[in-house]
């Protein structure tokens, strides 16, 4: 087990630049230059054959100041200690930027999921809760879903949190199915919060739905969501990938029922749906991975993973805008490049709060019982991150900065809030005068 891993540098780099916008005492520079606690655990795992294979997880907790840590669990071959300690910082600031009484975690297992049968995933997921069981909880930390890891998942974690304590603790784990307590809304919770933060940009900036055309890097949960959402209000989606493929039409594509092919044999395997008879019915034309992250559109959605756009392909970049609803999928390289072109980037840490938000109020339903319609989680949804985004707008105009320097400003400035209320060394030497 280890102890207060850094960030990496690039997102080190990054709140160094925050720190010379802000006034705050060095006590609260150095505590959020790591994470608080650590922990890396073997998981044993029976497969079906009988063979035992052992999967290495973590969870990071990186900073509760501002209440238990919240953060989801990333199923996925590239997982490291690093990833997930980048991920939870992220999840630190996210959760402060639309004021959430909740610190940032997160967890992961390297696994690639879709070589496991769903019986392996489960007494793989089940383990991986019976390894960190003693350091979450309703009060101390609360996983939900992220890459790879669904409502499904979430349901057999958190029944073993349950098996092992003897009772119902449903706020344990957020994003259950809502059999098991889950929350109405969740699932489409991340894709409708971004939508939000690109509508309200688009009418600040007098554009209409229909005058902007937009390409979805990443068609999974959040991915599909967003673009399912966005081509209702009328948005033209004309491209759409996931790891296996990307398809463009000019035209416009309709998000549905390519979503329900790729969902047809429901094998993660077998979600591939720029096969012919979807390309035939949608008239999409296959392009390659690069080729979506270079069309000339006017919004790109990021919805994968970190890093799609570094200093390699920055410069190739068309679109106007970029929607980071994937953590991280921009390096600080590729950000000041963009930022020199002239693109505008709606950050990570705003735009894909929607899932957290709704995920806390799955935890205030759990906790309290009552339990909400569809309508009321999505008007409370729609409220915080409306809020948050018009904050950080604001912000951005007055002191003249970047909207990811602006949604930074916003977070960080609460947590040094909370900290210096715990007693900084300014309090100490305030005393002493
Ligand atoms: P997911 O596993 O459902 O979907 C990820 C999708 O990205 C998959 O379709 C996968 O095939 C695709 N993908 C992977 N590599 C790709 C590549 N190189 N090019 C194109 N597509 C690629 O995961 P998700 O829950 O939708 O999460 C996506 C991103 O959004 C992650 O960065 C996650 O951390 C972030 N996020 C998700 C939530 C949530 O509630 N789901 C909340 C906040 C942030």
């Amino acid at each position: 087990m280890s102890t207060r891993p850094e960030i990496e540098a690039d997102a080190q780099s990054f709140i160094e630049r925050i720190f010379e916008h802000l006034n705050v005492a060095e006590d609260v520079r150095q505590r959020l230059a790591c994470a608080k606690f650590s922990a890396q655990v073997s998981i044993p795992v029976r497969m079906d054959d009988g063979t035992l294979e052992v999967f290495q997880g973590w969870r990071v907790q990186y900073d509760d100041t501002r209440g238990p840590t919240k953060g989801g669990v990333r199923l996925h071959p590239k997982v490291s200690a690093a990833e997930v300690t980048d991920l939870s910082f992220w999840m630190t600031i996210k959760c402060a930027v639309v004021d959430l009484p909740f610190g940032g975690a997160k967890g992961g297992i390297c696994v690639d999921p879709k070589r496991l049968s769903r019986l392996e995933l489960e007494r793989l997921s089940r383990g991986y809760i019976r390894a960190i069981h003693d350091l979450i909880g309703p009060d101390r930390d609360i996983p939900a879903p992220d890459v790879n890891s669904n409502a499904t998942v979430m349901g057999w974690m958190a029944d073993e949190y349950a098996q092992i304590e003897r009772r119902q603790v449903p706020a344990v784990i957020t994003g259950k199915p809502i059999g098991l307590g889950g929350s109405a809304g969740r699932v489409a919770a991340t894709g409708r919060g971004a939508l939000q933060v690109l509508q309200l940009w688009a009418s600040r900036e007098d554009k209409s739905p229909q005058q902007l055309r937009i390409a979805v890097q990443g068609f999974g949960n959040a991915g599909y969501h967003f673009a399912r959402l966005a081509h209702q209000a009328g948005y033209r989606i004309v491209a759409l990938s996931d790891s296996k493929g990307a398809i463009y039409d000019k035209a416009g594509l309709d998000p549905q029922p390519i979503w329900e092919h790729k969902n047809q044999t429901r094998e993660l395997k077998d979600m591939v749906y720029c096969d012919e008879s979807v390309c035939e019915q949608s008239k999409a034309e296959r392009i390659s991975h690069e080729e979506l992250l270079e069309l000339d559109v006017d919004v790109l959605v990021l919805a994968a993973l970190e890093d799609a756009i570094d200093d390699d392909n920055a410069e190739r970049i068309k679109a106007k805008v970029i929607l980071e609803i994937a953590n991280g999928p921009v390096t600080r390289k590729a950000d000041q490049l963009l930022a020199d072109a002239g693109v505008v980037i709606l950050p990570d840490v705003l735009v894909n709060a929607g899932g957290v938000i709704v995920s806390h109020l799955e935890w205030v339903q759990n906790r309290t019982g009552d339990y909400w319609s569809e309508e009321t989680v999505e008007q409370r949804l729609d409220e915080r991150i409306g809020k948050a985004a018009e904050a950080c707008f604001a912000r951005a105009e007055a002191e003249q900065v970047s909207l990811r320097t602006a949604a930074y400003l916003q977070g960080v400035e609460r947590i040094a809030d909370a900290m210096s209320n715990q007693g900084t060394r300014t309090y100490f030497n305030a005393r002493s005068d």
